[in-house]
């Protein structure tokens, strides 16, 4: 599997069937899960392959599970036999952590046939759901009770809650919400040896130990198997609106966050920074789309707004916002959605972007975070820097500044000067260069996406000593022969690119 890093806590100690499991093994995982197994290489070659095609791994079978009893025996299966276990929910994650390696020793766990609605209790709003359950269907039985779940991302057709949970995913109104972590009550977890642990609980102040919820959330599924969890919903908003709005710098749209802030409070629920190069990617490749704002700004800004009041209060709230912004020179031009449409129309532009620069050739990815303060300078001193050094690339950046999140891409020249290969040749190099100076500023290298094995080596770099052997003991204690999805997060320092 290209990409994949090595097993540090691998299967090595498995001990009893480090052969291989037989085909009587195979006949009794089959019983255990009522058939509910895939073993033919067409059945699981979708399973096998990420979303970005980036990653290609090969497994013993597709488990299939329709049950948390069905689940426990697939695992309990695996620990009888030394097996790994490769949990995956909606194949959306971008990090390469939902496929196995090319060994074909492990298991595939789709959870994605787990799929029942539990409960919605509207008057402690919470929603209980199955892990396969997808993100989107989750959000409309939350509607259908007159509430909403406040977690939303472009794949949100087919990622599911376990998932996002196990990614602990952001999405566009973290801002406002928080991520998947700040939107999760409780969790049912099986264990490494195929126990339950019943933690859906669904109380919002529990400080009686150690928060094992929070243990797994992020996981990747390295340290236990999520099966069902309790969301948190909040009161559904009555007006929505969006503006698209042209600035001159991030720094002036950092400014302009600083005003809404202040100006709109708890009514912020979005404020994404997308640069001219995305639009200009969005207009190539997307059918159907225009540019909402003559001239075209270096900078725009998709602000979102919600309220529990009445549309015409948000659309003064906003408006005023934005006279003071341009009388402020942080803008220079705004436009204010009319209608549902127009608002669905403005996100789709923002949504896009990924699938644009998708067509536009191979891509380098970074998904950073730093302080939000810190964004502008960034974004100027590395775009200055990378525009000398390779001023063919083109420079594909966006994202959730009010979050500190920039997604920070790269595309081959638009010239088409430069093959596929040889622009990936600069990725180690790149790599290093942008989360340096992620680094330095006190960042993160994986804001969203998780380690999966794309930055499980850059991320033991980055971390301590200290801190790497803390997240060690607690990978050891919660999966002591690390079946669990074994060469994800976890890498050595000296793995990492150059
Ligand atoms: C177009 C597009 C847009 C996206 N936008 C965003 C965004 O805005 N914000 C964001 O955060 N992410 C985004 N993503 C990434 C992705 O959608 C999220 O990471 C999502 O949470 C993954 O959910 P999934 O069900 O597809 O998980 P998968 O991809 O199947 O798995 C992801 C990881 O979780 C583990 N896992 C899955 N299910 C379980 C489980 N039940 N128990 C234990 N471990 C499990 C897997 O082993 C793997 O390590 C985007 C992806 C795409 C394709």
């Amino acid at each position: 599997m290209a990409g994949a890093e090595p097993t540090t806590t691998g299967p090595s100690a498995a001990g009893p069937s480090a052969a291989g499991p037989t085909a009587a093994d195979i006949a009794s995982l089959r019983a255990a899960l009522n058939g509910h197994l895939l073993v033919e290489a067409g059945d699981m070659a979708p399973f096998l392959v990420d979303y970005r095609r980036r990653w290609t791994g090969r497994a013993i079978g597709v488990a299939e599970p329709r049950s948390v009893a069905e689940v426990q025996a697939a695992v309990r299966w695996c620990a009888l036999h030394g097996v790994p276990v490769v949990p995956q929910g909606g194949n959306t994650g971008l990090s390469g952590g939902s496929v196995p390696d090319a060994s074909g020793r492990a298991l595939l766990l789709s959870l994605r046939r787990l799929d029942r609605v539990r409960n919605v209790d509207p008057s402690s709003q919470t929603l209980t759901v199955d892990a396969g359950v997808t993100l989107q269907r989750a959000q409309e039985v939350a509607e259908e009770a007159g509430l909403l779940l406040p977690l939303s991302l472009a794949a949100e057709g087919s990622c599911t809650i376990g998932g996002n949970l196990a990614t602990n995913a952001g999405g566009t109104q973290v801002l406002r919400f928080g991520n998947a972590r700040d939107l999760c009550l409780g969790l049912e977890v099986v264990t490494a040896d195929g126990e339950l642990w019943d933690g859906l609980r669904s109380l919002r102040k529990d400080n009686t130990g150690y928060d094992l919820r929070d243990l797994y959330i992020g996981s990747e599924g390295t340290l236990g198997i999520i099966t069902a969890a309790v969301l948190k919903l909040s009161p559904r908003p009555r007006a929505k609106l969006a503006a698209l709005v042209a600035v001159p710098t991030p720094a002036a749209a950092l400014s302009l966050l600083g005003l809404a802030q202040a100006q709109l409070g708890s009514m912020l629920t979005a404020f994404e920074l997308v640069s001219d190069t995305c639009l200009t990617l969005v207009l190539r490749h997307v059918p159907g789309t225009r540019a909402p704002l003559e001239p075209r700004p270096p900078w725009m800004l998709l602000v979102e707004i919600s309220s529990s009041s009445d549309e015409e209060a948000a659309q003064a709230a906003l408006e005023a916002l934005l006279g003071e912004a341009l009388e402020r020179e942080y803008c220079s031009d705004a436009v204010v959605s009319g209608s549902g449409a127009q608002f669905e129309a403005f996100w789709s532009l923002r949504e896009h972007i990924s699938d644009a620069q998708a067509s536009e050739g191979a891509t380098i990815k970074h998904d950073i975070s730093m302080p939000v303060s810190a964004v502008p300078g960034f974004i100027e001193t590395m775009g200055t820097e990378l525009a000398r050094d390779y001023p063919s690339l083109q420079q594909v950046v966006f994202g959730h500044l009010g979050d500190g999140n920039l997604h920070y891409n790269l595309s081959p020249p638009a010239d088409g000067s430069l093959d596929k290969p040889a622009f990936l040749a600069l990725e180690p190099v790149l790599n290093r260069r942008v989360h340096d100076a992620v680094a330095a500023r006190r960042g993160s290298i994986s804001a969203e996406h998780g380690l999966g094995v794309l930055r499980s080596a850059e991320a033991a770099r980055y971390k301590s000593p200290v801190e790497r052997a803390l997240l060690r003991s607690v990978k050891e204690a919660l999966d002591p022969r690390g079946l669990l999805n074994p060469g994800k997060m976890f890498a050595s320092p000296e793995d990492s690119n150059p």
